[in-house]
């Protein structure tokens, strides 16, 4: 057996922990180099032990793993980003357990997304670091449905395919996009997207974070546009739980990427 086939340095966030036994833990990591792993923290909830303030959920951490029977075993952990903000703020904590619970759903054992890493962990950086996080969740869902292969078409109507003029539009979670006003009003499933709240989808699919952090969204766009983007989220996730091509499409576009 070659040496890295029992071994491994990985770069991970923490998903979630759960206890096993007296004094273990299972740790759901989700790694840059080899995807989403479950793992078994051996030791962690004796009092001496040092290593579970570094597997906390949402800290990035630095891991050496070892092949057990059953499980990958982490023998070293060392924090690389502990995220305390995220901790000490309910409103920040709960933006982090949604990324991160978006995250767990479409990671896949053992393979790797580089992509959906690094904008995991920006995403986590930028909700630790800005006290406004909208502007980073809304980020993260609008680049999460372009690695995933759901990028919401905005500027032609998905049912009629004519272009969207600047009037007051709908939008259809179930078709993945812009509705016009004609064949909006025949869909009832369809939400409503005033003018406002689409240039503001628009501005944010087109441009990087960088581009956006100084963005102020006005109030009344942004609950249209989070309501917008979190309905037509659980969309998504619900096809991907009948669609075993999902996975194989962010497969294919990190590796685009990267
Ligand atoms: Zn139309």
């Amino acid at each position: 057996m070659h040496a890295s086939d029992r071994i491994r340095k990985v770069e991970a966030v923490v998903i979630a922990h759960k206890e096993y036994g007296e004094a273990d833990r299972f740790v759901r990591i989700f790694t840059q180099e080899t995807g989403k792993l479950n793992t078994l923290a051996k030791g962690v909830r004796k009092i001496q032990s040092r290593k579970a303030a570094h597997l906390e959920p949402f800290t990035h951490a630095a891991l050496v793993l070892a092949r057990g029977q059953t499980f990958w075993i982490i023998t070293q952990a060392e924090t690389l980003h502990a995220f305390p903000a995220i901790r000490d703020d309910l409103n920040k904590t709960t933006d982090a357990s949604y990324i991160m619970e978006l995250v767990d759903k479409v990671s896949t054992e053992g393979q790797p997304e580089p992509s959906l890493f690094r904008l995991t962990l920006e995403s986590l950086k930028r909700i630790n670091d800005n006290p406004d996080t909208y502007n980073a969740v809304r980020y993260f869902e609008l680049r999460f449905l372009d690695i995933a292969g759901f990028r919401p078409e905005l500027q032609h109507c998905v049912a009629c395919k004519k272009t969207i003029k600047p009037e007051d539009q709908y939008f259809s979670p179930l078709q993945g996009g812009i509705l016009c006003p004609q064949c909006g009003q025949l869909d009832g499933k369809a939400l409503s997207a005033n003018q406002d709240t689409l240039r503001y989808l628009r501005h944010f699919q087109r441009n990087s974070y960088q581009e956006l952090s100084d963005v102020v969204v006005p109030p009344q766009v942004r609950m249209n546009m989070q309501k917008i983007l979190s309905v037509y989220m659980a969309s998504v996730l619900e096809w991907q739980l009948k669609t075993p091509t999902f996975q194989q499409q962010i497969r294919d576009k990190t590796r685009g990427v990267d």
